[in-house]
């Protein structure tokens, strides 16, 4: 047995195994008092007088040879090994001073938590002192010792995570076994130190906690085997399922707003309600299609007060999200028909004339007898009309639609002669025409999506027209129907426009044919008549159209409504406590149909003009338009 005290005594005169000084770790040989006399004191333990005591070095060249520090060290360094492994080696007696002490660095680290743990304790007790009865604590744990061992973002510690959750069994038997470490971070078990640091222990504790992480993550059959997780591991196990459900939440957050993107937002949700609630419609089936710029759901139809509603409806919710919306604004803005009302019109307005102007394409359409969808009602940016198809099914399109060559040929005819309908008769240009916006239902072709079709005084209209019969030509040439004219030709078709030059001309004859709109007109001239006519069924429809909308800013209109009334009636008490009331209980006679207060005035309170006397009032009222105005504003 050696210690480190031999470190200083002269090989020659160490007594090997007999019985060593016992001297402190840190060189307590030169500290210790040495001589038969005295009984040399050390803090670990009183060395016996009995022990024989080395004598010092003969010469200096004999201390300083590096044979003996080499010889010293490999028998130190035995000791250390064997002390190890003996397992009979009883640790129990470290703290007992009399007793022989083999390994220094035990006993140095249990004196150390020894200390650490009072010195913890202390801090405990002066924390106590210190809060007292205190509702509010103040906590000491930042000086005290043992927990910063513990710190919940150190990699070398693992989480703390609820022990009473942990129910695995075979987990448990085997911690069981294991002892349980108290606070101050040891234990003595059977004959060994166990500290809080031991790799087994700690590496089982891990594992049986991984269980409590969420499902998802595989862990495979942990309680098959005897699993160790290092806290390594295990942290990094816990930081990757903290981050994959906070993806989760994200994902969740995704499918919230994409619900929202399928047009269903919260008040798209109660227009349709309402309409059930109505019974305009009986009930709101599945989605029939989900496209870039609307939803389009089955519905089945109810009652209307002018009767009732085509049995199978599409109901078409248009996308109230903006992204899509700047290629859309180019065919309505330059549509005359909307012109002037686009430049007062928010985003969220024009998603609406959007909706709206399908509605009017459609009723023109449909009244020309083209085959189309039934424009049965307009609510906001969701558009009602009659579905074609059956079974709840929408009919194919004409892109899917598996037709024989005799019938690819009839749908050809069909498609020019909806054409030039639609040209001629309803003044519409499709804009979007191609197999994916006609259904073969019927034996017929049928025109959907109507939403950018222009009148053909739009400045693209021409552009616009191309385009659908290059597509149309396109379609039919690739399906194999013989004799197709070009693109251009069948644009002199439908049109009746013929421009000299030939078909790789086309966009160019077209774009300067626009620029020219004088000689555009002059080409149109066979029109103009129709022109006529159809302007003022255009102003028919837009007064059908305003009293629609004037429903649908009823909610608005009413809210508004409200508050200038409140306010009315507060100014009122304010300014003119005391005046004759000539009006109405409040003193306000609302007419005009419940108009609100404009420009016009349609309010009329005790201080308005008619009541003489009162000039307050007009400016109330001017007041009052000047807020709807700003508000109005605002809400673009
Ligand atoms: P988008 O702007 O999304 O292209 P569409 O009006 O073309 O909107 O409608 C998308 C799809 O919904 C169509 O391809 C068709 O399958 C179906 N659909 C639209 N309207 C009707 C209708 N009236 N009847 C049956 N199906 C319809
Ligand atoms: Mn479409």
């Amino acid at each position: 047995m050696a210690s480190s005290a031999e470190v200083v005594q002269p090989a020659s005169e160490l007594q090997p195994a007999a019985a060593p000084p016992l001297t402190p770790a840190w060189g307590g040989a030169g500290m210790a008092p040495v001589g038969p006399s005295l009984t040399p004191v050390s803090p670990w333990g009183r060395v016996s007088p009995a022990a024989p005591q080395s004598a010092p070095p003969k010469s200096f060249h004999e201390l300083m040879s590096e044979d003996l520090a080499k010889d010293l060290q490999q028998k130190e360094t035995q000791a250390y090994h064997l002390s190890l492994l003996n397992e009979e080696e009883d640790y129990s007696d470290f703290i007992k001073p009399q007793e022989e002490v083999a390994n220094d660095l035990y006993l140095a680290q249990v004196l150390q938590y020894e200390y650490d743990r009072e010195y913890d304790e202390q801090v405990n007790r002066e924390e106590k002192l210190f809060n007292g009865n205190s509702k509010v604590s103040v906590s000491f744990n930042k000086f005290k010792i043992c927990p910063s061992w513990y710190g919940p973002d150190s990699d070398d510690e693992p989480r703390e995570i609820d022990d009473e959750n942990r129910a695995i069994d075979s987990f448990e038997a085997r911690e069981r076994e294991d002892p349980v470490i108290p606070a101050c971070g040891y234990i003595k078990h059977g004959d060994k130190m166990v500290t809080k640091h031991d790799l087994a222990i700690s590496g089982r504790k891990n594992a049986a906690r991984i269980m409590n992480l969420p499902p998802g993550i595989n862990t495979g059959d942990g309680g098959g085997f005897d699993m160790k997780l290092s806290n390594k591991v295990y942290n990094k196990l816990c930081r990757s399922a903290m981050s994959d459900l906070r993806r989760k939440n994200r994902v969740h957050d995704k499918v919230e707003k994409a619900t929202s993107e399928m047009a269903l937002d919260p008040k798209t949700r109660l227009l349709i309600f309402k309409m059930l609630n109505n019974a305009v419609l009986e009930a709101l089936n599945g989605i029939v299609s989900s496209g870039k710029e609307a939803v389009v759901f089955h519905a089945q139809g109810g009652e209307m007060d002018d009767g009732p509603l085509p049995e199978d409806c599409a109901v078409k919710v248009f996308k109230t999200t903006l992204t899509d919306f700047k290629t859309r604004e180019r065919y309505i803005r330059e549509d005359y028909r909307f012109k002037d009302r686009i430049s007062k019109s928010n985003s969220q307005k024009l998603i609406r004339l959007w909706a709206e102007k399908e509605y009017h394409n459609l009723r023109r359409l449909h009244r020309a007898g083209i085959p189309s969808p039934k424009p049965v009602l307009i609510k906001k940016h969701i558009l009602v009309m009659s579905f074609i198809g059956a079974d709840h099914m929408p009919a194919p399109k004409l892109k899917e639609a598996r037709l024989s060559k005799a019938e690819l040929c009839v749908a050809y005819e069909q498609v020019v002669e909806t054409m030039v309908k639609m040209f001629h008769g309803c003044h519409l240009v499709h804009a979007d025409l191609s197999e994916y916006n006609i259904l073969w239902f019927e034996e017929k072709c049928w025109f959907i999506d109507l939403g950018q079709a222009v009148e053909p005084t739009h400045p693209h209209a021409l552009h616009f027209l191309h385009r659908d019969c290059t597509n149309i030509i396109r379609f039919f040439q690739s399906k194999g129907v013989p004799e197709l004219p070009s693109p251009l030709k069948l644009f002199e078709q439908v049109s009746g426009i013929s421009l000299p030059g030939p078909e790789d001309a086309a966009h160019r004859m077209i774009e300067e044919y626009e620029t020219h709109q004088e000689l555009w007109r002059e080409g149109m001239n066979n029109l103009s008549d129709q022109f006529e006519f159809l302007w003022q069924e255009i102003q028919a429809e837009e007064r059908q159209c305003k009293g629609l909308k004037k429903e649908d800013d009823d909610d608005e209109e009413e809210e508004l409504e409200e508050e200038l009334l409140k306010e009315l009636v507060a100014s009122e008490r304010k300014e003119d406590l005391g005046d004759e009331c000539s009006g109405g209980a409040a003193g306000v006679v609302c007419s005009g149909g419940g108009e609100p207060a404009g420009a016009e005035g349609s309010f009329s309170t005790k201080h308005s003009p008619t009541n003489e006397g009162n000039k307050g009032g007009v400016k109330w009222v001017e007041k009052q338009a000047k807020k709807k105005k700003s508000k109005n504003r605002k809400n673009k």
